[in-house]
């Protein structure tokens, strides 16, 4: 693991050495002021993300889901058996979102519907809510080969029709599963178990961030954690009667 705070140290040090021979007429090394200024940004937190208005919600799931067609906008295309949208309510009051499809998934085209999912929907009943009554959804829609994490840029293409699913469902609450979701939602690069337990605000919706089941299918005692992270989200749900 790196140490951040010696990290920015020893960066800013060396900042500090190369401005030093520049301003003393050293040259043959990348010591313009971009460069310097560059080298100074390494190992610094990102500067935090300007909120962009949600879209208004003037368009329904349908129209999203046909907007993304036979979508071949990122690599994860060529993989990819079927695209897998989201399912459940689209007046849920909570939505569920995850990573990306597994091999399941990609195959039923539903999220959520492999082992991990088994899992989620046991969540799900322990909150008094049935799986039809939440939506449940991707960061993004085709399965990454080999299960492996989604990258960053087809992150970057897929999040914009979240966002729309979102918007189009207006949620109270969204539940984040795992690192890829919360982090993607709340532009951060935070480890999940600092986020999980405690809600943020994305776009004026409530977001508590969790473990994901496929991590607890690996570490049954975190169930614990996601438990009480449940009973938060209970104690604000409004529950009918
Ligand atoms: N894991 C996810 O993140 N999403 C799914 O739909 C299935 C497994």
């Amino acid at each position: 693991m790196v140490d951040t705070q010696k990290f920015v140290q020893t960066i800013d040090e060396l900042a500090r050495t190369l401005r030093g021979l520049a301003e003393s007429g050293v040259r043959g090394f990348a010591c313009a002021p971009e460069a310097l200024a560059t080298l100074t940004s390494w190992g610094r937190r990102r500067p935090p993300r300007q909120p962009q208005p949600l879209p208004k919600p003037l368009e329904s799931l349908e129209v999203i889901r046909e907007d993304i067609g036979d979508c071949q906008r990122c690599k994860l295309c060529r993989s990819r058996t079927r695209i897998v949208f989201g399912a459940g309510s689209p007046r849920a009051q909570l939505m569920f979102i995850g990573e990306g499809p597994g091999q399941d998934e990609d195959r039923a085209g539903e999220p959520f519907v492999g082992a991990a999912g088994q899992l989620l929907t046991r969540i799900i009943a322990a909150i008094n809510l049935g799986r039809e009554e939440v939506y449940i959804a991707n960061v993004v829609k085709c399965r990454p080969p080999e299960n492996r994490q989604p990258e960053p840029d087809e992150i970057a293409t897929c999040a914009p029709f979240l966002r729309r699913q979102i918007a189009a469902i207006r949620p109270l609450f969204i539940c984040t599963l795992g690192a890829s979701a919360a982090q993607t939602l709340l532009g951060t690069t935070e480890p999940i178990s600092r986020l999980r337990g405690r809600f943020f605000d994305f776009e004026g919706i409530r977001v508590l961030p969790t473990f994901h089941p496929a991590y607890l299918l690996r570490n049954a005692e975190k169930k614990r954690e996601v438990w009480q992270d449940m009973q938060l989200l209970m104690k604000e749900y409004p529950y009918e009667g």
